[in-house]
């Protein structure tokens, strides 16, 4: 009885795990601990306990892996080989707005072929995080009976592996992406023309996030839309994560209250904000490894007065 009830809420995210090199008007971090699994499963571990799948090198330092067992991520999915951590650069302008990825060395994650254990397969939540949508699709079809499975990408992937997202769009319940993206992926300028589109490319009564970095987020589902602005943040260092941080945040808040509904995955838009807010306030996952559910809710609250018209 006991697994079958800590089944109900497992949440799973293949990603990438990193070494990432950033520079912002702000700060600057060298090869500091980053990738979308390590971003999501520092928001999620808030809620429940994440599971990753993920692959890192040889030279992947134990400090690291230490942080995921201190925050009680599952690292058991978590492969190590012959080779090098994969590794990311990006710079960002003065406005935090536009980032320039300064170099992308797959490295260990071009020979990956991830391999779910049996009780991984069992997870009932599951993020694709960003990586080759191949991977995404394999690691998916390794899952038994999944109750809600998101996806994310980026611009690389849409202009390299067009035919393998589109075949992994189909199979999934929620697509998170920016609006350069989400235009990109579309080819309408239009977020809401974009969506519609989008939607047209996943299955039936799926969900879409178009996240719009400090502007906010647009939801949609069938014909309802939910628009979220930004917490508004005053010392904003390294947009880095943000999106995983947002991911993470979102679909633990998801895979802990069970509960897939229009207006619950509002309240998940909110909590994945407020922790990707806290993301952002110091450089790569500083700040996610600081933070507590307390922190959260009282930013929930605040968000709650913020967008609230009294009547
Ligand atoms: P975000 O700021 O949320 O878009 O995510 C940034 C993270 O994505 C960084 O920590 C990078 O290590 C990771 N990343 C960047 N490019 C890729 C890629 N092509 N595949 C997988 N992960 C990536």
């Amino acid at each position: 009885v006991k697994n079958i009830l800590s089944n109900s809420n497992r949440l799973l995210i293949i990603g990438s795990v990193a070494y990432d090199s950033i520079k912002t008007p702000f700060g600057h971090a060298k090869n500091a601990l980053g990738g979308s699994a390590s971003y999501f499963s520092l928001a999620a571990r808030q809620f429940v306990r994440p599971s990753i799948v993920a692959v890192v090198g040889e030279d992947f330092k134990p400090r690291d892996l230490k942080t995921f067992q201190k925050f009680k991520v599952d690292i058991s999915g978590l492969q190590k080989t012959k080779g090098k951590t994969f590794r990311w650069g990006g710079e960002y302008s003065f406005d935090l707005n536009s980032r320039t990825t300064i170099f992308t060395e797959l490295n260990v994650f071009e020979g990956f072929y991830p391999l779910l254990s049996d009780s991984h397969q069992n997870s009932k939540y599951v993020f694709l995080g960003n990586i080759h949508p191949k991977l995404q699709k394999s690691v998916l079809s390794q899952i038994r009976q999944a109750k809600f499975v998101g996806l994310d990408t980026m611009n690389y992937w849409i202009e390299r592996t067009l035919p393998e997202l589109k075949a992994v769009l189909k199979l999934v319940n929620l697509l998170v992406i920016n609006d350069s993206e989400a235009r990109e992926l579309s080819k309408e300028h239009n977020l809401y023309k974009a969506a519609k589109k989008i939607l047209v490319m996943m299955k039936l009564n799926s969900f879409l996030i178009i996240k719009r970095g400090e502007h906010g987020l647009l939801m949609f589902h069938q014909n309802s839309i939910f628009n979220l602005p930004g917490y508004p943040l005053e010392d904003v260092v390294d947009p880095t994560g943000a999106g995983d941080s947002f991911a993470g945040g979102f679909m633990g808040y998801l895979a802990k209250s069970g509960n897939i509904t229009f207006e619950n995955l509002k309240r998940a838009c909110v909590y994945g904000s407020v922790t990707a807010s806290f993301c952002v306030e110091k450089m790569a996952t500083i700040q996610l490894q600081k933070i507590s559910l307390i922190g959260i809710k009282e930013r929930y609250i605040k968000f709650k007065a913020l967008t609230n018209l009294g009547a």
